[in-house]
């Protein structure tokens, strides 16, 4: 079975152990940059704080551009109340019934952790056991009373989940798996790429997850005549799910995204993947998620005349949760399919279908 190796997992933890909110990517930009300086031929930074890495290839008579968000859910500091508990809006869409006494890190002068409180199940009158929590029903106890807490921290500081990737079975399961499993596939495929068929453009963004901003920049500067997104899809093969809502199964390999709803991908680049993939016996299959979107559609619309693109998703459980989880089998597959795609794309059949 194709999967990672130790050393591989030990990356990809540290990878997704790494803070970085959207907008406040600076640590993980580091991890990024440290990786890409072993195997790009350079790289530079944008205004926004894309990381735009560069990989000549054997004709520069196309541009191919890989978009990969390194940012990840998080909330920012709001207020403080007298009593030292932080206030915070969040910086993508939580699903808030997951938030419940979870430890967080804020981002303050240093490192603090904090938890997420609500209100004891004790107090809650019987109507409010039945319902569902919302996001302004939490607040961060710090431990700490108002002063203390003001020494460290500040409106406008970042807060991210704390966790740990731990290996269950053959899956990897940590904070932040979106999108950071795709930054490792991205820094591995890399690696391996010696003469891709066209120049590459490997670019890690900031800000998706509030709306793909740090991709439109940077494919505008770009303008790729290619484009290829990575990131995570639902893998909804959980009880209670049908076969028909699934989108994607843990463990049945990479995805390619046929749409979402952003983007509906060149059915050309679609066609494309898939007999790369069958050619070299990577397992695939189909996604297609009714709602949300990824870099992908900032990458196929922010270059005039648009680019040809296309999407390589990662099959992931409890996704935008604290506990999200993916098959090291399905990683090893979008390295082995994006590699494959990257090396032959000179042999792309610009025909539409009959
Ligand atoms: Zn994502």
């Amino acid at each position: 079975m194709r999967t990672l190796s130790k050393k591989q997992v030990d990356l990809l933890s540290e990878i997704c152990e790494t803070p970085g909110a959207p907008g406040f990517e600076d640590s993980i930009r580091k991890v990024v940059i440290r990786e890409i300086k072993k195997t790009a031929d350079h790289f530079s930074i944008d205004n926004m704080g894309n990381v735009i890495a560069f990989k000549k290839g054997k004709s520069s008579d196309k541009k191919v551009m890989i978009g990969a968000h390194m940012d990840e859910i998080g909330f920012i500091v709001t207020f403080i109340d007298d009593n030292g508990f932080v206030y915070f809006n969040p910086l993508g869409g939580f699903d808030p019934k997951t938030l419940t006494a979870q430890r967080v890190i804020v981002h303050g002068k240093k490192d603090l952790i904090g938890v997420m409180g609500s209100k004891p199940i004790h107090v809650m009158t019987p109507e409010e056991r039945t319902k569902g929590v919302k996001l302004t029903d939490f607040y961060i106890d710090m431990g700490m009373d108002k002063k203390e807490v003001e020494k460290h921290i500040s409106i406008g500081n970042p807060i991210t989940r704390q966790s740990k990737l731990i290996e269950m079975g053959n899956c990897v399961n940590c904070k932040s798996i979106d999108n950071r499993v795709s930054v490792f596939i991205l820094i591995e495929t890399l690696q391996q790429l010696k003469k891709p068929a066209f120049d590459v453009y490997a670019v890690f963004t900031v800000q998706e997850e509030v709306g793909v901003r740090g991709a439109q920049v940077a494919t505008l500067q770009i303008q790729p005549d290619f484009g290829i997104g990575l990131d995570t899809t639902i893998a909804y093969d959980l009880p209670g799910a049908q076969a028909h809502e699934n989108i994607t199964k843990l463990g049945e390999g990479t995805a390619i995204k046929i749409m979402d709803g952003m983007t509906i991908c060149d059915s050309r680049m679609v066609r494309f993947m898939k007999e790369v993939a069958d050619k070299n016996k990577i397992k695939w299959q189909p996604e297609i998620l009714p709602a949300g979107g990824t870099d992908t559609a900032g990458i196929q619309r922010m270059t005039a005349g648009g680019a040809i693109a296309g999407a390589i998703s990662i099959p992931t459980r409890h996704l935008h949760q604290v506990i999200e989880m993916a098959d090291k089998h399905d990683i090893k597959e979008s390295i082995n399919l994006l590699y494959e795609c990257l090396l032959s794309l000179d042999k792309f059949n610009w025909d539409f279908e009959q």
